[in-house]
């Protein structure tokens, strides 16, 4: 059982008022709030050890490196993954993913094919879709079935055929559909196809272990689970970050320069050029250790169990439709209430304290596929309180009254 009140003793803003009312906050599928200890992290590695890493000599930089590949290492350990070479630090999932994408530009050949879903955030979507465009090669998007769920028999049907890579979201941040990541993986490996898991939702919910995934690529970012914003990881396998080629150049990242050449350091600092976000990565190091001493199972059943709860008590408001009925919703809930523009209605309960997102999500296709232009999301983290979804879902029965009379 997750002691949810003095949890939200470590996430002080969750105690202020939001136009004057006190504040409910459920828009974590966009970002999550910080925690202190991580915050704590931050101010530490500012006050007390504040150098740049891999380069210095002196005394400041060797404990500046030493904590940014700690936290290297303690996100080999969430992961599981097999050494600190698999782990990329990244600006966040959308610059890990257009790492993978701009990387294999010498992979992907015209009339290839490459796959994505039609549940993508637009991070998993264009860079493939741009990808494709340039060299040449089929962009193909599988759907999804009525409830909402990943349609698995166009997977393999679309793979079939010389699929090169399969791009596949973890969880919807629409619909909360979670997908059958297992399967997904295996019927990109037996098409011969590398798999990409965009795990930006999925990181929160449920524990993913990448070995077991055997995915070749996973990509999240810090700030959806209480880390700053800036700083993210790409998980790779070995052979898989090898055949990435570099996008971005400078200092870092390479090995020999000459005027006529150069060549790369090792992984996996040749996809780190520059000076990394160091304090980003120390924080985000914090924060993974903080969903493990909450407890990551935990966590995620309880925000599960939160989820189904405003499902629940949504569907008593009168003209209320929610998108998806997926065999297992994880994180939000996407919906509209019949009359009411949801930039209205949102707009509107933020005036009553209630923080919910309003929108396209970043996933034109899927809605498109559902047939709406813009949806409002709730998505609670463990931090909430069954008080605080019936807080919202009264505001919002109240707003949705208020703006269609
Ligand atoms: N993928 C999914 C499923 C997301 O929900 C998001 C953000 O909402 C992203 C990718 C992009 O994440 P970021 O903007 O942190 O790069």
């Amino acid at each position: 059982m997750l002691d949810v009140e003095s949890i939200r003793d470590d996430f002080p803003i969750l105690g202020i008022k939001a136009n004057g009312r006190p504040l409910v906050y459920l828009d974590n599928a966009a970002t999550m709030q910080m925690p202190l200890p991580v915050r704590q992290a931050l101010q530490y590695h500012y006050e007390q050890v504040n150098a740049n890493v891999h380069r210095g000599t002196h005394y400041l930089s060797h404990e500046s490196t030493k904590a940014y590949e700690e936290a290297r290492e303690t996100a080999v350990r969430f992961l599981n993954a097999p050494s600190q070479r698999n782990i990329v630090f990244s600006t966040g999932t959308t610059g890990a993913i257009n790492t993978v994408a701009l990387g294999l530009r010498d992979y992907v050949q015209r009339g290839d094919i490459v796959v994505a879903t039609v549940l993508e955030h637009h991070s998993n979507f264009v860079p493939w879709q741009q990808l494709c465009l340039e060299k040449g090669a089929q962009f193909k998007v599988v759907g999804i079935d009525q409830k909402g769920d990943l349609d698995l028999d166009e997977l393999k049907r679309v793979v079939t055929g010389g699929a090169k890579i399969v791009a596949c979201t973890c969880c919807s941040n629409v619909l909360g559909a979670v997908t059958p990541v297992h399967d997904v993986v295996k019927i990109a490996h037996e098409a011969g196809a590398l798999c990409l898991l965009d795990a930006a939702q999925g990181i929160r919910h449920g524990v993913l272990d990448v070995q077991e995934l055997d995915c070749d690529f996973l990509a999240f970012s810090g700030h959806k689970l209480g880390a700053p914003t800036g700083i993210g990881v790409l998980y790779g396998k070995s052979k898989a970050l090898e055949l990435l080629k570099p996008a971005w150049f400078g200092g870092e990242m390479v090995d020999i320069v000459t005027t006529e050449k150069t060549t790369w350091e090792e992984l996996p600092l040749r996809l780190e050029p520059g000076t990394p976000n160091y304090v980003g990565a120390i924080g985000l190091g914090a924060a993974l250790g903080y969903l493990e001493f909450v407890g990551r199972k935990e966590a995620s059943a309880y925000e599960d169990e939160l989820i189904a709860y405003a499902v629940k008590r949504l569907s008593e408001i009168d003209g209320m439709h929610i998108y998806g009925d997926p065999i297992h919703r994880s994180g939000c809930v996407s919906f509209n209430v019949e009359g009411v523009h949801p930039f209205d209605l949102c707009t509107l309960i933020d005036k009553m304290g209630v923080a919910l997102r309003s929108g396209n999500a970043c996933a034109q296709p899927l809605l498109s596929a559902l047939g709406c232009t813009a949806v409002a999301r709730l998505s609670p983290a463990f931090y909430n309180s069954f008080e605080e979804i019936d807080a919202a879902v009264s505001t919002i029965n109240r707003g949705a009254l208020m703006l269609r009379n």
